[in-house]
């Protein structure tokens, strides 16, 4: 008898939420490898996590350490690395505090929970964020993210959130009520199709955010930790927000999650207000510590703006020669070549011929590759999909 392959297993056991196609299993830099044994160059990492690369050392062996220390403990005690984690991120940010959790969602979630406890002393409450937007899945992130199809049998919606048009100016303004508490926003959107803020949105939204007196966070989950060539995306346009919220590649591959804020908003939450059990667990946070410091020692902000600008060369290079090549847009690494076709059928072409990406919306080929990666690797990347078109 022979054993049910990964893929059999899943269809029995596993609640089909994905659709997964390829079975990985091992990754090491830029590289991975199916159960077949054929490597592909992984222009998706982990949808923006693995930005040190898979399996980087210094976290392997940060992780391998803790895990024989301390691997969880209560957040009733301190714990070593949890203050010293949150101690770097305020100083790569906005110099205030920082609370921890596991996720993407779970990080929104608290910027939405501060921002009503903050709004709740005057009878604020409303938070605005744009259409096409990404936030996660939980019922409060699910009603954020301004896509209906997210949305669609869930109903009903959570209370406390409206809607404005990306990079329309006017159309927040129109939004804000004597309600609004916060306005959150993604510096790129990821999910929504690699579109970058415009630098007269930021601030503009900075400005008006001061001027009705309203909270503005950016939801950093997938453009912060590097991946635009500055530590958080909205560092790209030179304004401060009030708070932000991060994950994905965070602990480079372990789970962690957290939002930052300003001094001014540090002591909002108070004991009981907040909480979570994993929240910055050592390993987690051990793991997060190496990965900060490996982009610090390895200069990898600036090689996602080299390679960035290599890869949106390349691909505008492709485009005179494809017509099905609409535009090229991004910021560093995190790259969208809009296609006048559907993406997928594209996307699995890409896959077959060893390279990862993900199509997102209908016509959109987003590649967010690890800060790591090379200039052969991205010539190799731009030739594979010069073939695939
Ligand atoms: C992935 C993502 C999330 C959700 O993160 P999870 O860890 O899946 O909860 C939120 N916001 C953005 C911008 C994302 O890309």
């Amino acid at each position: 008898m022979t054993h049910p392959s990964s893929k059999e297993l899943h269809g029995q056991f596993v609640m089909p939420t994905y659709a997964p196609g390829l079975t990985l299993v091992r990754g090491a830099g830029v590289a991975v490898w199916d159960d077949a044994g054929k490597e592909y160059l992984d222009f998706m990492a982990g949808i923006a996590v693995n930005n040190v690369g898979h399996c980087h050392p210094a976290v392997v062996a940060a992780i391998q350490k803790q895990a024989g220390v301390l691997m969880h403990c209560s957040n009733l005690f301190h714990n070593e690395l949890q203050p010293r984690l949150a101690q770097k991120l305020s100083d790569l940010a906005l110099g205030g505090k920082v609370f921890f959790c596991n996720s993407g969602a779970e990080a929104n979630e608290c910027l939405f929970k501060l921002a009503r406890k903050w709004g709740s002393l005057d009878g604020r409450f409303e938070i605005i964020t744009l259409k096409n937007s990404f936030h996660g899945r939980t019922l409060a992130t699910m009603t954020a993210t301004g896509q209906t199809k997210y949305q669609k049998g869930f109903e009903p919606l959570m209370p406390g959130f409206a809607y404005a048009e990306f990079n329309d100016l006017g159309s927040v303004r129109a939004a804000i009520t004597p309600a609004t508490a916060a306005v959150l926003c993604e510096s790129v959107q990821g999910e929504g199709g690699v579109v970058p803020a415009t630098p007269e949105f930021m601030t503009g939204l900075r400005a008006l955010c001061d001027e009705k007196k309203i909270l503005l966070f950016f939801d950093e989950v997938q453009a912060g930790i590097g991946r635009t060539g500055k530590w958080f995306g909205f560092q790209n346009y030179g304004i401060r927000p009030d708070g932000f919220s991060m994950a994905k590649a965070l602990g480079g591959g372990f789970p962690i999650g957290a939002a930052a804020v300003t001094p001014e908003l540090s002591n909002v939450f108070q004991p009981g207000n907040h909480a979570s059990t994993f929240g910055g667990t050592p390993l987690a946070c051990a793991a997060a510590l190496a990965v900060l410091e490996t982009i610090e020692n390895e200069r990898l902000l600036e090689n996602a703006v080299a390679m960035g600008a290599r890869f949106m060369e390349g691909a505008k290079k492709l485009a005179q020669q494809h017509a099905c090549i609409q535009a090229v847009r991004g910021v560093g690494l995190m790259i969208g070549v809009v296609l006048t076709i559907p993406a997928k059928p594209v996307e699995a072409k890409l896959r077959e011929n060893g390279l990862l990406c993900i199509a997102t919306g209908d016509r959109v080929l987003r590649f967010v590759p690890p800060l790591v990666v090379s200039p052969a690797q991205v010539d190799q990347a731009l030739a594979l999909l010069d073939r695939a078109l």
